[in-house]
């Protein structure tokens, strides 16, 4: 199955065969972590947990049940997840009195807390986070990671004083981003979504865009300023320096395992996924190239080999030596499929010249290594790895945004253009184009003085529009 020749197919192919998930649970768009898969999601899952200690969050654990009168306070956003909750109507044989939906996302079932949490102005900032599974009733085709219905999803949520600490945290948010698409090596767009694509509920909503290979964009998360939209029904008010009560202004920030599904179609080729150093489950395979009659010398030599890396490095890397009682040929094959960033390969020639051949998964580029330095390189070509995987994805993107000033003609590409901001041009813009706005950009602000495509008039930023997946 070819990459360049139907993505799609390609991805709903790889993820299986290279062991990330298994798609045969019998529940539609459940799909079973399997363990190298999960320890991929685990590894994310630590960068993140990384970031939001570092910025002061408290990590939390809700539970997944919220009662409906609670989801109903905040009319846009019940509105927004009618169609896709899931219900609890019945303990046993019993109705229950008051039914439960499992969280598609847990702002009503925070926030209930959150009144009796904040109190005053020493309470201020709240920030927490969960990393938990949220269930959504997807109708569009079930993809595994990318739409799936169990969700393994990250969410922060804070509370502050002023508009301006909220806003302040969507800053932080964005630098959050910024890292994590570092140990990713995925590039993304920051897009200020129009009022009508934006969160519901939401006071504004930036979205994370990646692009795919096909020329689609995909949303590989958000970040969203409630302002006081939610506060306010749910009473979440605090107490200020002169004894005034205050609605708190909110802020959240979520991400999913989409970024799984996100590094599979950016860095796969037509051999395999290919995933980064920061969260490979194995960064480094050794395969043994064993000769006639010295079959045992070699497995012991890759067994020692493992080991001096594992010293070398004070044990930080994850490796794997694969003594499997298999052709070498059908572990490169299988460790390729997989991902695994760098290949060792040591053979009777490589011990007699005290080295070892490495094989990077990125570029199929073979080296021949000194054993004595070995440690100290292997972390300086992962190294290498990460910085090239994200710089090749970051040319392909800007080689993949470009600029018009019509509708006509577009390629499939994310088009930049002028908009005036009236609902009506945009509407238009989406219908002839058969396009999403997806925003305005967050990070570099672009040409500061455009015309709108649909009526003429100057605009002060453009919009980038695309067919989203
Ligand atoms: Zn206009």
């Amino acid at each position: 199955m070819k990459k360049t020749e139907n993505l799609s197919d390609w991805y709903n192919e790889i993820v299986e065969l290279a062991g990330l998930t298994d798609k045969r649970y019998p529940i539609k768009g459940m799909n079973v972590w399997t363990p190298y898969g999960w320890k991929l999601q685990q590894l994310i899952d630590g960068h993140m947990r990384r970031y939001f200690d570092e910025t002061g969050h408290g990590e939390v654990c809700f539970p997944r049940l919220i009662p409906e009168n609670e989801f109903a306070k905040e009319k846009n956003h019940i509105k927004g997840f009618d169609s896709e909750v899931f219900w609890v109507t019945h303990a046993g044989l019993n109705p229950l009195d008051v039914k439960l939906l499992l969280r598609p996302t847990s702002e009503t079932a925070m926030y209930p807390m959150f009144q009796i949490w904040v109190r005053s102005h020493a309470d201020l900032p709240l920030k927490i986070y969960q990393i938990v599974n949220v269930f959504r009733y997807e109708t569009k085709q079930t993809r595994a990671f990318i739409r799936v219905r169990e969700i393994h999803f990250f969410e922060s949520h804070t509370c502050h004083a002023t508009f301006e600490d909220s806003e302040a945290q969507v800053r932080e948010d964005m630098e959050i981003m910024e890292k994590l698409s570092k140990n990713l090596c995925l590039p993304y767009l920051l897009l200020k979504r129009t009022e009508w694509d934006k969160f519901p509920g939401a006071y504004y909503t930036v979205g994370i865009d990646i692009l795919l290979p096909s020329g689609r964009s995909l949303q590989i998360g958000s970040i969203h300023e409630y302002r006081e939209n939610f506060s306010k029904p749910y009473e979440i008010k605090y107490e200020d320096e002169k004894g005034e009560h205050k609605y708190v202004n909110q802020t959240t920030y979520g991400m999913s395992e989409r970024l799984i599904g996100a590094v599979v179609a950016v860095h796969g080729d037509d051999k395999g996924v290919v995933i980064p150093p920061d969260v490979a489950p194995y960064q480094v395979v050794i395969v043994p190239i064993p000769a006639k009659g010295s079959v045992e010398e070699i497995q012991a030599e890759a067994k020692k080999l493992s080991e001096e890396l594992k010293a070398g490095n004070a044990g930080n890397l994850r490796l794997h030596a694969d003594l499997r009682d298999i052709r070498p040929g059908n572990k490169f094959y299988e460790w390729e499929i997989k991902g695994v960033p760098l290949r060792l390969e040591i053979g009777p020639r490589d011990i007699a010249n005290k080295a070892v051949t490495a094989v990077r998964r990125d570029t199929g580029e073979k080296m021949q290594l000194k054993r004595d330095q070995l440690a100290k390189e292997v972390v300086s070509i992962l190294e290498n790895i990460s910085r090239d995987m994200l710089s090749r994805a970051q040319t392909e993107l800007d080689k993949n945004v470009v600029d018009a000033d019509s509708l006509d003609d577009l390629p499939e590409k994310i088009i930049r253009l002028g908009w005036c901001g009236a609902e009506e041009c945009g509407r238009e813009i989406e219908i002839k184009t058969g396009r999403s706005i997806l925003g305005s950009n967050m990070k570099e602000p672009g040409p500061r003085v455009t015309k709108c495509v649909v009526c003429g008039k100057e605009s002060d930023t453009a919009v980038y529009i695309a067919r989203p997946l």
